[in-house]
């Protein structure tokens, strides 16, 4: 199974793309995560990216398009995959659509997480990671059981994304509003478009997401056709 988590950023998809790779064995890729990784090691495509993603942008098509289709292309794809954070812009829409047309895939479903603005620079600001395991926590909405300590690994170093600041969230909202936002009717056209309520708790977000992939969104309020 292939899917979408559409979304502007700190609607959860993320989160939710991590919790359905577990439940279901499908692989999250979130060009995102790829991104800071080419940024932390210094890469061409790191360098060219850093200034772009520190503004709030979108990292060129042709950058990202070539980077999800050699990451598609790795065996452990083969099992189904969550794209998280890709597509972004019609374009790597119709790249993708062509990518998977040309390996006889498809995708399954496009999820959206519904959010609104107002809440989601609040989720952003205060969000933060552990830098060894990756969980993810919240300085209001989720602590770790014991301060200064990861729940999940015991590690004790904790990173925030350096586009999490206000003045960079304000851009990568309006970035989604205009670039990313128009895919909804694409897909919607395609018959695929499923959407969420992502204001909900994270548990309830997360079976919902769980009906849809079972096939039984109709009888789930909170997931709904659109
Ligand atoms: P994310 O972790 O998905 O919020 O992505 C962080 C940043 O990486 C974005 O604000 C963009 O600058 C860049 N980025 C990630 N995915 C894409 C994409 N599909 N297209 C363009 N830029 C992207």
């Amino acid at each position: 199974m292939n899917l979408i988590l559409l979304g502007p950023p700190g609607a959860g998809k993320g989160t939710q793309a991590k919790r359905l790779e577990e439940k279901f064995g499908l692989l999250q890729i979130s060009t995102g995560d790829m991104l800071r990784a080419e940024v932390k090691a210094g890469t061409p495509i790191g360098l060219e990216a850093k200034a772009i993603m520190e503004r709030g942008d979108l990292v060129p098509d042709s950058i990202i398009t070539a980077m999800l289709a050699a990451r598609v292309s790795r065996p452990d794809a083969a099992k189904g995959f969550i794209l998280d954070g890709f597509p972004r812009t019609l374009p790597q829409a119709e790249a993708l659509d062509a990518m998977l047309a040309e390996k006889g895939l498809a995708l399954d479903h496009v999820i959206e997480l519904q959010v609104d603005d107002a809440a989601l620079i609040e989720r952003i600001a205060g969000r933060f990671t552990c830098a060894s395991c990756g969980e993810g926590y919240h300085d209001k909405f989720k602590r770790p059981a014991r301060e200064g300590v990861c729940d999940k690994c015991g590690g004790r170093e904790f990173v925030r994304r350096a586009d999490d600041k206000a003045e960079t969230v304000a851009a990568r909202l309006a970035a989604y509003h205009r670039q990313t936002a128009p895919l909804l009717p694409y897909y919607r056209a395609q018959g695929k478009l499923r959407a969420v309520d992502g204001m909900a708790d994270m548990d309830s977000v997360s079976a919902a997401l769980a009906a849809i992939l079972r096939g039984g969104d109709a009888v789930d309020s909170e997931a709904r056709r659109v």
